[in-house]
Parts: structure tokens; C-alpha cells; sequence
């Protein structure tokens, strides 16, 4: 995995948040502001059209430019979040020319790092680290089988969306949600569910080299 393929797991996130928006801010809807759905298109708008200037970047560079387009053009509480998300899994890619399994793993890694350092949530209170946890914990032990870029991503989006739908009967307690208390309780988390498709969007691109 190269940039290129960096570039058309860009391009992949930004079509499936677009088909996927109106489906986000639905999920928002029920314990947020409806809006994860608009605040995630609008930033992936916006990244997309950074694709080509991408190009003449490294892998480093193109996650990098991501987390900075999104933080300056997300204004919900998403923006900043998964903007510090890819600042730090391109951080961690410096000086790297193709992507191995541990370098995917350490991608990860940083990726939640960033959010978990940014919105200080922990696991069970039904954010976006519900889903990127288990993905890591998942990733991980693959890498840990020898598994290939492909098995690893596969795995980590199975496991997203294990812990996505896990996000379900969960009581609130961080961001928007957390306000409705014992009410946010019987609904899926809209940014779990954005995180789910940046995974699978990832394992899709790992399987078609
Ligand atoms: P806002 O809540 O400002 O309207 P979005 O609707 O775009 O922003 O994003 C909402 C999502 O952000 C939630 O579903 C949740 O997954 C995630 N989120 C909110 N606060 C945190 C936090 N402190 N840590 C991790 N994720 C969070
Ligand atoms: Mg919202």
C-alpha cells in the first residue's frame, strides 16, 4: 500500500460518507443535533477536492492534510476529533513510502490515540472509540497471526462494526448525546457508525491492491 492507495481510501471515505449522510444524520437525530451526517460530507467535500495536490505528497503528508481540512472545516465536535485522528496516524507514517501491516497497526493506533487525546472518552460511553477500539484490539491481533494488510483491515472493520452495533444499548455519556441521559440508551452512536465506514473503506482498498 502507497500513497496512491492512501489517495483512493480518501476518495472511498468521501463517496461513503455521501451515500451515507442523510443514513448519519438520521443516527444523529434520535441523540445528537442531526448534523454528523452533513458536518462528515462537508469535510470528506472537502478533503476530495485536496485529492489531486495529494499526489505529489507522501503517505505522512496526505493523512496529515486530511486532519488539517477537517478540523478547519468540520464545525462539529467530529471535526476536531477525527482531525487530530489523522494528523497523528499521518504523524506516525513520516518518512514511510508504502504501508506494511505493523505500520497499518501503528496507523490505527494513533488514529484512536488522537481522538481518545482530544475528547478524553473512554470505552462504554458510546462515542467513536466504541467502534475504534475493538477495531485496534482486532487489527492487532492479526498482526500478531502474521496476517496480511488485507486479513489485518479486514478484521479491524469486522470488529468496528461489532462494537458499532454494541453502541446500541449503551448509556451516554460524553459529547451531545450524553444530555439526553437515560434517553440516549436504545440508539446506535451517529460518529461509532462514521468510523465503522472509515474502516471498511479502508479494508476495501487493502483487498484490491
Ligand atoms: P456534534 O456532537 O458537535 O454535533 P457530530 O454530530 O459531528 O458533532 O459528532 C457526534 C459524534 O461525535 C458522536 O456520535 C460521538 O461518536 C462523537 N463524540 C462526541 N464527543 C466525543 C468525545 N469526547 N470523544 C469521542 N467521540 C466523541
Ligand atoms: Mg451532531
Amino acid at each position: 500500500m502507497t500513497n496512491q492507495d492512501i489517495i483512493r481510501w480518501l476518495g472511498l471515505i468521501a463517496d461513503t460518507l455521501h451515500e451515507n449522510a442523510q443514513y448519519l444524520t438520521e443516527l444523529d437525530s434520535a441523540i445528537g443535533d442531526a448534523d454528523h451526517g452533513t458536518n462528515m460530507e462537508r469535510g470528506f467535500t472537502a478533503v476530495r477536492a485536496k485529492l489531486p495536490a495529494m499526489e505529489a505528497m507522501d503517505m505522512a503528508g496526505s493523512l496529515r492534510t486530511v486532519g488539517s481540512t477537517l478540523v478547519s472545516t468540520v464545525g462539529g465536535a467530529s471535526g476536531p476529533l477525527y482531525g487530530t485522528a489523522f494528523l497523528r496516524a499521518g504523524g506516525v507514517l513520516t518518512g514511510k513510502e508504502s504501508l506494511t501491516p505493523a505500520d497499518l497497526v501503528a496507523m490505527l493506533d494513533a488514529f484512536l490515540g488522537g481522538i481518545v487525546a482530544r475528547g478524553k472518552a473512554h470505552p462504554g460511553e458510546k462515542t467513536m472509540i466504541d467502534a475504534l477500539t475493538p477495531a485496534l484490539a482486532s487489527a492487532k491481533e492479526a498482526l500478531a497471526e502474521g496476517a496480511s494488510l488485507a486479513v489485518v483491515s479486514t478484521r479491524a472493520a469486522s470488529a468496528a462494526e461489532e462494537g458499532m452495533k454494541a453502541t446500541i444499548p449503551m448509556l451516554a455519556t460524553k459529547g451531545r448525546a450524553s444530555y439526553l441521559a437515560e434517553r440516549s440508551i436504545g440508539h446506535q452512536d451517529p460518529g461509532a457508525t462514521s468510523s465503522w465506514l472509515i474502516l471498511r473503506s479502508l479494508a476495501v482498498v487493502c483487498a484490491q491492491p
